[in-house]
């Protein structure tokens, strides 16, 4: 059997669509044989979604994408194999989901000023217990017709520098690193072209992520074609780096690509869940 590998996507923990449960399913229908939940910052869907990875049949990998803040940038740092009941990682969820709710305070309030009401309700409403998103206000904006799209809702109100956005002061990328290597995990960057880094703010990001004691990077993510690939597999050998892969699926109509639906990780490169 050939073995497929998706070392990123979300539930309903955070901004994703499906249950922990469902969206296990959903991976196992679609031939991945071995799946981690990447929320972010939150651990709170990994026991449900490896108690259905059991009953299924496929391997789980605990998994977190945490919000890391490095040179003014918002970087995501997904931890692979990391203990989801280590106390010491449990306090920073919880940190974590106070500094969203009080972001989520601060964007409905800038909404309110545009004569968009009721965005707090609803986000709280939706994230439930998990961590509230941006992607949740985009929901909001789109179901109140604000919007025609998510990506409207990210292009007018909620991407970097528009009406909506509120500056996060995320922990620093050697902090949340360290979170990582302390609950047992590795540390792998998300997504590495999604940041829009020039070569040299790239190098330099690497080299810190090095020395904080990163071992991985996202050689195959979504949308990203075989240049991109190309590129990021000379970075991973450049600086001695284990290579991921994940789909970061988050919901059926996002510009995410479906489970297990990536590309091979190429032949050249260190698969990260051989350091797990
Ligand atoms: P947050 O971590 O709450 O700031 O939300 C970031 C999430 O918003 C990302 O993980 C994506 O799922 C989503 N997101 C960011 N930019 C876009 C976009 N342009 N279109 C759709 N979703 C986006
Ligand atoms: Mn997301
Ligand atoms: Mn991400
Ligand atoms: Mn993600």
């Amino acid at each position: 059997m050939t073995e497929v590998y998706d070392l990123h996507c979300h539930s309903i923990a955070s901004d994703g669509a499906f249950s922990p449960e469902a969206l296990v399913t959903r991976a196992y229908e679609k031939g991945v044989t071995t799946l981690s939940l990447t929320d972010h910052d939150t651990v709170s869907g990994l026991a449900a979604a490896k108690q259905q990875a059991q009953v299924l049949g496929i391997n789980f990998i605990d998994g977190i994408e945490l919000s890391a803040n490095w040179q003014k940038h918002c970087l995501h740092i997904v931890g692979l194999g990391i203990n989801p009941t280590f106390s010491p990682l449990l306090k920073i969820t919880d940190y974590l989901q106070t500094l969203r709710y009080e972001r989520a305070e601060k964007m409905a309030a800038k909404l309110e000023k545009k004569n968009i009401v009721g965005a707090l309700e609803a986000v709280k409403l939706a994230a439930g217990d998990g961590m509230i998103t941006r992607t949740h206000f985009a929901d909001f904006l789109l179901s109140q017709k604000h919007v025609d799209t998510r990506q409207e809702a990210f292009d007018r109100y909620l991407a970097q520098g528009k009406a909506t956005y509120v500056a996060t002061i995320w922990p620093e990328l050697q902090e949340v690193i360290q979170w990582i290597i302390g609950a047992g995990g590795v540390a792998v960057i998300a997504h590495p072209l999604r940041y829009k880094l020039s070569a040299n703010w790239m190098n330099r990001l690497l080299v810190d992520f090095k020395a904080a004691g990163g071992v991985g990077i996202e050689v195959i993510t979504s949308r990203i074609n075989q240049d991109e690939i190309r590129l990021i597999s000379q970075y991973a050998n450049k600086y001695d780096l284990a290579g991921s892969v994940g789909s970061d699926f988050h919901n059926d109509n996002s510009p995410y690509i479906e489970l297990g639906r990536i590309a091979e990780l190429p032949s050249n490169i260190t698969p990260v869940w051989s350091l797990l």
